[in-house]
């Protein structure tokens, strides 16, 4: 995967508490540590908002009293695949996985752990005999019953749980994590059996844990900008430079494809860098499924950049729906209408003899991206080229330059969003979804009441509701992606 996507750039630096793309800090001159994540790596910055729902879920679940995450920089790596989970990045390291599996969890890892019991985080433990502690070092073999001492009266079957060597609140007691076997009630009663399948185990130690600051989010951002400041605009000179020679040796007509998102406003930014305004103009088509905070940013991006927009819409959506049913990972005729058409229309109508669209596509995004070539035709509009600027950049990298650049990016991020396209769409995670229904009740009610109808009308029950309508045919789904 690595050598796909290309490398991972992620570094800290532990001297300042700050991610550092780069070889050396440039605040402090210091050479910054690898993070160990999960490729592809695609992490980015959580928003206040989103490190205070975290904050509050690890309260409520292993009910600490202390915040964990405040003072620093928070890092959301979304893993690959179908699996609805995140990994929690903080001091340069995952200390947990936030996982949405019919609500939303918290999966600490050892680090995790340690900052949890830090923090008063009593809800969820078993305290184990000193002598099984080797047991566990040696083969991360299962807590058996014999070997606990205590465990918390809440502790349910399937509960993440910390495993303590004894309780005197202090971090250097966490041995393992893991999910408990057995209810409070059964640990009681029983004589032997497995209490915790442990996940990871480790000779007890202090947290590792780096400076936190009294600045707020807004200037921990600054403090990362300036700490990369050589990577980004290094960036920025690589992806200018291939704009300009792109738009050279194609000469055709130049526009750039806005669609209220992170990586396609970098990508905008980048060519009133690389051309004069006058010399491009920028699309933007509105599937009819757009976040109201996505319209809103595109009317702001045009006026704080004075930028001339060609705006196309589709309104076919649901009058399609009613004769096509809801639209499929395995049958996305939504795109076909909701995109490729308007997208098509402005094209001819505007460029009937072609141009050469900027786009903001990122190979770490997919491996299907990855493999794709910087320039090419859309195979959709061969009248459009589209090349990629950005196609290098990580999403840090973007976050980055938008930060550095105060560039009024869309306001869903700050909520927590992932990605800012349509807001009904089969590729949502549940957790996805989730957010939606929270953030946006009105716009997801519509929704569901349709799926309420057709499910009426064509014998599917609930669980179709809830989240298998995104298939045509649920059967093809594959088995990592259970419901
Ligand atoms: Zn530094």
């Amino acid at each position: 995967m690595r050598t796909i996507l290309g490398k991972m750039h992620l570094k800290w630096c532990h001297h300042c508490n700050l991610p550092v793309l780069d070889k050396v800090c440039n605040i402090c001159r210091n050479e910054p540590v690898k993070v160990e994540l999960t490729p592809p790596g695609d992490a980015r910055p959580a928003f206040e908002k989103e490190i205070e729902f975290i904050e509050n879920l690890i309260k409520e679940q292993f009910g600490t009293n202390k915040d964990i995450l405040k003072g620093r920089i928070v890092l959301m790596n979304k893993l690959p695949g179908n699996e609805d989970m995140q990994e929690i990045i903080i001091d340069g390291q995952v200390v947990a996985n936030l996982k949405y599996d019919n609500g939303w969890k918290i999966i600490p890892k050892l680090e995790g752990a340690r900052r949890i019991v830090n923090a008063n985080g009593y809800k969820k433990i078993v305290v184990i005999k000193e002598d099984v502690i080797p047991y566990l070092l040696d083969k991360s073999s299962s807590v058996l019953r014999p070997g606990v001492i205590y465990a918390s009266e809440g502790i349910k079957k399937g509960d993440e749980v910390i495993v303590l060597k004894k309780i005197n609140g202090k971090d250097e007691d966490v041995v393992a994590v893991g999910r408990a076997k057995m209810d409070y009630g059964e640990i009681l009663k029983a004589e032997k059996g497995v209490v915790v399948k442990v996940r990871h185990a480790e000779e007890p130690k202090k947290a590792y844990k780096l400076k936190t600051s009294k600045k707020n989010l807004r200037g921990l951002f600054k403090d990362m900008v300036k700490a990369n400041e050589d990577v980004i605009r290094r960036f920025e000179e690589n992806s200018v430079g291939f704009m300009r020679n792109t738009a050279k040796k194609m000469n055709l007509p130049i526009t750039v494809a806005y669609s209220g998102g992170k990586d396609s406003l970098t990508v905008l930014l980048l060519a009133l860098k690389a051309f004069d305004r006058e010399e491009f103009n920028v699309l933007f088509t509105d599937t009819g499924l757009e976040f109201e905070e996505t319209l809103k940013n595109v009317d702001i991006v045009q006026k704080t950049y004075n930028i001339r927009l060609i705006k196309e819409e589709s309104n076919e959506f649901w009058e399609k729906l009613e004769e096509y049913g809801p639209p499929g990972r395995d049958y996305r005729w939504c795109s076909e209408i909701c995109k490729l058409k308007p997208l098509k229309r402005l094209i001819d109508k505007h460029y009937p003899n072609g141009t050469l669209t900027f786009v903001g596509l990122r190979k770490y995004e997919s491996f299907n991206r990855a493999k794709k070539p910087r320039i090419q035709k859309n195979p959709n509009i061969p009248k459009q080229i589209n090349a990629m600027p950005i196609h290098n950049w990580s999403a840090m990298h973007v976050w980055l330059y938008l930060f550095k650049n105060n560039a009024p990016y869309n306001k869903m991020y700050e909520k927590g969003f992932d990605r800012v396209g349509c807001y009904v769409c089969p590729a949502m995670e549940l957790g996805e979804i989730d957010k939606v229904k929270r953030e946006y009740p009105e716009l997801w009610e519509k929704w569901e009441e349709f799926l309420k109808k057709w499910a009426k009308k064509v014998g599917y029950d609930e669980k179709w509701i809830e989240g298998l309508w995104r298939w045509k045919n649920p059967k093809i789904k594959n088995k990592n992606n259970k419901l």
